[in-house]
């Protein structure tokens, strides 16, 4: 039932926003609550229109007891708030108060597939991912590439899209930038982005109390992304429930995009069905970043932030952090907030500071003895025949992939790096560096082989 006319909703409104632009400042005033309607009260619940979905998440994380508060104070049967996008629900009007009506948009807003705006409310994409603000690089270029063609064409070419790769790489961007690139090309289509962890639980309460239209819910789009499969794997009967929502899909041509810490082949406890309904379309790996990513990457999160950082202390950062982008964000966002809170430059200096205090336990400096030692046990072959003049395939490819790994990960001059196996000719590092950077984008198993080791100079 709608309590008060609309003249004394509109009243209460307006002496509540001069309230609360007192307290929040006129910036975010103008920013937030400047052209919000209070659209109706029902049983002490307020309905306050607000622009677009960035809205409702900010007033739903950031204003919502002060706005509560702030009606609170003025109406005592106030007990929640409900922030609605413009024109998704009917404004009030005299009609709207009847029981037909009521009951039209209590039906209605059950549904929350039926207009657009509440499409994207559920998609659970976040806006904050998308291809602008993710820098490519060699380590992935070929996923980043593969994305953009799922966005540009869902459903057809690349179906499943299977992305895999170590935690911070990049794996839920790309996957949440597809979604956000689908929905902005066309609105009404219908994209769902959830953690398989999600779909687990779900899956679990639809039988638990016996809730219908989990099926329904996720076999009716047009994209659907899961992330993290791993955490369905090992879980059988969400396997199957799994399957069957892929096959429905796949059916009609609707886009799978899945992430995962690992390929299809290695998640031991995925059924075999479901592993060859993976291998169906395209697996791409998201590879550790090289250092000039990693450049990169500090570089535009730095301006981003308005703040200039120099050359030195980005590669200092780029030079300390290399397997997960993340923490790569967070040392930076740990320096600039450390830099304005002192008052200080962002430099070497103080980064320094900071990441030999958080990381102590980590190796900080890897050796190119390291790098040749680890490649050379990594193909069981001895170091002294890494090093030797030997020509034997099974020598001369794991000596260009510690050339390769020595430029990429120490960034060694090329003279440097063919010292270090024993050569004097420094064109033939720049030959076996290019030859691995080349590989690496054709050949699933050298990739494969390159992550490995990279991985293991760094735990
Ligand atoms: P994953 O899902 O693989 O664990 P995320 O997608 O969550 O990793 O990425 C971790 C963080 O690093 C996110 O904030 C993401 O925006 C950022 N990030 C990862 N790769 C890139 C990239 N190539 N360019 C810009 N930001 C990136
Ligand atoms: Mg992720």
């Amino acid at each position: 039932m709608v309590v008060g006319d609309e003249s004394s909703v509109n009243d209460l409104w307006r002496t509540a926003l001069g309230e609360i632009e007192l307290s929040v400042g006129q910036a975010n005033f103008a920013a937030w609550f400047k052209g919000t309607d209070l659209i109706d009260i029902q049983a002490g619940v307020v309905h306050i229109a607000v622009s677009n979905i960035f809205s409702k998440s900010q007033f739903e994380k950031k204003f919502n007891s002060l706005v509560l508060e702030t009606l609170q104070k003025h109406r005592s049967d106030i007990l929640s708030v409900r922030y609605v996008i413009k024109g998704s629900k009917p404004r009030k009007a005299a009609s709207d108060t009847s029981p037909l009506m009521d009951a039209v948009r209590d039906h209605n807003s059950k549904k929350p597939s039926e207009s657009p705006q509440r499409k994207t409310v559920s998609s659970g994409l976040n806006h904050r991912y998308t291809f602008n603000n993710f820098i490519v690089g060699s380590s992935n270029d070929l996923a980043y590439a593969a994305c953009q063609a799922v966005a540009v064409n869902p459903g057809t070419k690349y179906n499943p899209l299977f992305l895999y790769g170590g935690v911070g790489l990049g794996k839920t961007h790309l996957a949440q930038a597809v979604g956000n690139e689908v929905v902005r090309k066309n609105p009404s289509a219908k994209v769902l982005y959830i953690n398989s962890e999600t779909f687990v639980n779900e899956f679990l309460d639809s039988i638990r109390f016996k809730k219908k239209g989990f099926s329904t819910k996720y076999r009716e789009v047009d994209v659907l992304i899961v992330d993290d499969m791993q955490f369905i794997a090992g879980k059988e009967k969400t396997q199957e429930e799994f399957f069957h929502t892929f096959n429905a899909l796949h059916q009609s041509n609707k886009q799978l995009i899945i992430t995962s810490d690992k390929p299809p082949k290695n998640i031991p406890t995925l059924t075999e069905r479901m592993r060859s309904r993976f291998e169906w379309g395209m697996t791409i790996d998201i590879q550790l970043p090289d250092f000039e990513t990693r450049c990169a990457i500090l570089d535009t999160k730095a301006s981003e932030s308005g703040v200039s950082v120099g050359r030195e202390t980005i590669e200092y950062l780029a030079n300390n952090i290399k397997t997960n982008i993340r923490e790569l964000e967070g040392a930076l966002n740990q320096l600039l907030a450390f830099a304005e809170m002192r008052n200080i430059e962002p430099d070497l200096q103080t980064a320094a500071g900071l990441l030999g205090n958080s990381r102590a336990t980590r190796p900080s400096h890897l050796t190119p003895k390291q790098v040749v030692d680890r490649t050379a046990k990594h193909f069981q072959i001895e170091v002294t025949d890494i090093k030797s003049p030997k020509r034997d395939k099974y020598i001369v490819v794991p000596r260009q992939i510690a050339m390769y790994l020595l430029r990429s990960e120490l960034h060694l001059s090329f003279p440097r790096i063919a010292g270090e196996l024993g050569r004097k000719d420094h064109t033939t590092a720049i030959h076996s560096v290019e030859k691995i950077e080349k590989a690496i984008k054709l050949d699933f198993i050298i990739r494969e082989q390159v992550a490995e080791i990279k991985e293991k100079l760094y735990v």
